[in-house]
């Protein structure tokens, strides 16, 4: 008669050793469970080149999740006991993580080091209300420079596993600098230089490449146009003879939908890389198919040879 309850009996000893498990990793000592350095990324691209870099040293785990973008985003308890749990937190910083500063506060006594790697690529400012733009991995040159601070950090926490990190990044940057050559050669002889864009994304990779951004929403898409910021797109549209409006896969194309009937122009997708939804990842999207479906949409719009 015991014997109906051994299963049960299992799944309760199952139970506490997951627990446990998942205790220790979000304190001390994951290393000799694992001898995996514990990362945690803001958002999707800095996951990726994170993983791209640790490889199968590395156990990444990425904060804004799957199908949200990082502006608005709110790190829950788990995302913040898995932020504490890791050897380091990899930020962009400028402001697209608006929930570093309370983390910054609570992690100081704590063991997870924070990597700011926007920080000093981040030059421009955003129209005239001197909001600094946070968007630097869209531009492949910067993005470069994020990654090797990330590599820094992965030999500093892990210098025994040095060439593998040289060797991993070697790959990214190789990858990133023949990106970077794609979008000059095939952005050189364009008959159009303007962008409208769903938020203002674009910047870096705008001055990056000869380009104008027009952008329909602010620096964050949660920033709504006024009637009248609207009509001076439209205005915009109509004497650049824009053909294309910009959308992205994380926000509503409403918008963009409407002021594509308003000037008779058609819409295309531009993804500004803050986070892959779900199928994406799936379907093996990565950083670097976004960037090459960016820049063919791009060339579309654009009208380039
Ligand atoms: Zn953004």
């Amino acid at each position: 008669m015991y014997k109906k309850y051994i299963p049960l009996a299992f799944l309760i000893l199952a139970v506490f050793a997951l627990m446990r498990w998942g205790f220790l990793r979000g304190n001390e000592a994951p290393r000799e469970n694992t001898e995996k350095l514990q990362v945690a990324a803001s958002f999707y691209p800095l996951y990726f080149f994170a993983q791209e870099i640790g490889g199968d040293r590395a156990e990444v785990f990425t904060v804004t999740p799957a199908g949200a973008e990082p502006h608005e985003y709110e790190p829950t308890a788990w995302d913040i006991s898995r932020i504490y749990g890791s050897d380091f937190l990899v930020v962009n910083g400028n402001g697209l993580e608006p929930w570093l500063q309370n983390i910054q506060k609570n992690l100081s006594a704590g063991k997870t080091k924070i990597i700011i790697v926007g920080e000093g690529l981040a030059v421009r400012s955003f129209s005239e209300e001197e909001v600094i733009d946070p968007h630097v991995w869209l531009s492949p040159r910067l993005a470069s420079e994020m990654a090797e601070k990330i590599k820094e950090e992965f030999i500093a926490q892990n210098p025994e596993h040095v060439a593998v990190y040289e060797a991993n990044a070697e790959i990214l940057n190789g990858k990133l600098g023949a990106l970077d050559e794609e979008y000059s050669t095939k952005l050189s002889e364009c008959s159009q230089k303007s962008i409208v864009t769903a938020h203002a994304a674009f910047g870096y990779l705008a001055v990056e490449y000869g380009l104008a951004q027009v952008a329909v929403t602010g620096i964050s898409p949660d920033i709504e146009p006024s009637q009248q910021e609207l009509a001076k797109i439209v205005d915009f549209a109509r004497q650049y003879d824009i053909r294309y409006i910009f959308f992205e896969t994380l926000v509503s194309p409403k918008l963009a939908e409407v002021l594509a009937r308003e000037v008779g122009a058609k819409t295309l997708v531009l993804n500004p890389l803050e986070g892959l939804t779900l199928e994406e990842i799936r379907a093996g999207k990565d950083y670097f198919t976004e960037m090459k479906t960016n820049l063919n949409n791009l060339k579309i719009a654009l009208e380039c040879k």
